[in-house]
């Protein structure tokens, strides 16, 4: 299988090489030749797998025989191994057929587990077998970092930076971040706010030089092509527990960076059959606007409740717009040119497509609030706010009954308890019991100047050999 990239320039790549880099040189997204299908009954046969067994049969035609077999297999049982829900993706009940998909089972309860573990074991194998060394860096508002950290705890050729704005972010994170210890694990709280921690990631991708030759960055946030890969299998779970292919499912996300929703896409496209695709935002609504009224443009960012999905531009929706622009590189690279000017406006046939596949949804921070309330009260279930978003998404927009609505659960309550409280929640959501020690143990992190210099002094000195 090879990758190519959205931007149509640069070369492509195999397997173990996309996951190895950040960007394509041409600046676009790598991306699959072309996606594997699978027929009916191959997925009605399906229905008696473990959630490993059918993250195998998902994931291994992208690998398409890079890593042999048994070890693909491997490298899948160990990310999952530590979920502590037998289930790794339960799915729990919450009104007629409404289900929340629980992906919040992993160590940093947020959904970026399920890629992150399985991306920190397959970077482990791959450069133990090519015997390199690579230095991870990337830029955090919270769950991103813990999850790229765990994942990468393990692995000893990885040396992993990860860059937070200094007393920007909750609590929980940063103590989920700062109390791994090992020796290749450096916390970076950055004296400024998100914007510069990515500004300073970005430049150091483009400007590598600082690091001593044979080393080179590797990318874990969500353009790593990994991350959409690990998670379409979750997609695939919880529809055949729920009756696919027999019938037909549908899903609500609560949406960033594009990355969760594009893996349920590509689902889709592999052959699940997905009735609705629910695209759930907060007031941060550039894709809400983008697929309800063309409107593609930049506004100032909002602080809002739901974290993780405060961001400004989506940087997967260029993976969607290549595949409803039928895969033309040139005019997705004068596309993103145009957005440059801070607006985009796609061309008619590019909308009507992305509204065939998608319906969209906005929901503040106030209706966020009640949703949680209300959901609690009628079933005892507590929400955190980016499930909160998502189901609300689902409830307004929601074009069949008969249809199961599966609403994805990206984090566990306890990860936000200033949101679950505003609800007016009288007691905090609880820590799992695995974490009930966080605020007890011992952290470690490095307060830098906002200084590319400083940075980059730091990581040369703190690498390993
Ligand atoms: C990262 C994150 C999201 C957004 O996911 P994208 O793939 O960026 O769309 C939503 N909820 C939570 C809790 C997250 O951590």
């Amino acid at each position: 299988m090879k990758y190519i990239s959205t931007r149509g320039e640069s070369p492509s790549l195999n397997f173990e090489d996309v996951i190895l880099t950040g960007l394509a040189e041409d600046g676009g997204l790598y991306l699959p030749e072309k996606f594997p299908e699978f027929s009916q009954s191959e997925i009605a046969s399906w229905s008696n797998l473990n959630y490993q067994e059918l993250a195998y049969k998902i994931i291994a035609p992208f690998v398409d025989g890079e890593i042999p077999k048994a070890d693909l297999k491997a490298i899948i049982e160990k990310s999952y191994s530590t979920f502590r829900h037998d289930g790794i993706a339960p799915l729990v009940q919450t009104g007629h057929n409404e289900w929340i998909l629980e992906l919040f089972q992993g160590p940093t309860l947020a959904f970026k587990d399920f890629a992150l573990q399985f991306l920190g074991n397959l970077l482990d194998y791959i450069l133990d077998k090519r015997q390199q060394k690579v230095v991870i860096m990337g830029a955090t508002s919270g769950d991103t970092g813990s999850a790229a950290i765990e994942g990468c705890r393990q692995c000893e050729n990885v040396d992993i930076f990860i860059l937070h704005p200094h007393g920007r972010v909750s609590d929980v994170q940063r103590k989920q971040m700062t109390s791994v210890i090992e020796k290749n694990v450096h916390n970076i709280a950055l004296q400024g706010n998100f914007d510069d921690c990515q500004k300073m990631v970005k430049s150091s991708f483009a400007d590598q030089s600082f690091l001593p030759d044979g080393r080179q960055l590797v990318a874990v946030n969500s353009i790593n092509w990994a991350r959409i890969m690990a998670q379409i299998v979750y997609y695939f779970y919880a529809g055949i527990s729920l009756g696919a292919p027999h019938r037909a499912v549908s899903f609500s996300v609560p949406t960033g960076n594009f990355g969760d929703i594009f893996a349920g896409y590509l689902a889709k496209r592999m052959g699940l059959p997905i009735e609705q695709l629910v695209i759930a935002t907060n007031d941060n609504d550039i894709l809400h606007r983008c697929i309800s009224a063309n409107d593609h443009s930049m506004k100032p960012l909002i602080h809002s409740l739901s974290p993780s999905m405060d961001i400004m531009v989506s940087s997967n929706f260029e993976r969607m717009l290549f595949e409803l622009y039928d895969r033309d590189g040139a005019a997705i690279k004068q596309l993103m040119e145009d957005f440059k000017s801070g607006e985009m406006v796609l061309k008619e046939e590019a909308l009507s497509k992305a509204r065939q596949l998608f319906s969209s949804c906005r929901v503040g921070d106030e209706k966020t609030l009640s949703v949680i309330q209300d959901v609690f009260e009628n079933t005892e279930y507590l929400l955190d706010p980016h499930t909160a978003i998502g189901l609300q998404a689902a409830r307004k927009t929601r074009r069949s009954m008969t249809t199961p609505m599966i609403c994805l659960a990206t984090a566990h309550p306890a990860k936000f308890p200033e949101a679950v409280k505003k609800a007016g929640q009288a007691k905090e959501p609880a820590l799992p019991h695995h974490m009930r020690d966080l605020f007890s143990r011992e952290e470690k992190f490095d307060v830098l100047e906002n200084d590319i210099k400083v940075v980059h002094d730091f990581i040369a000195a703190n690498m390993s050999a």
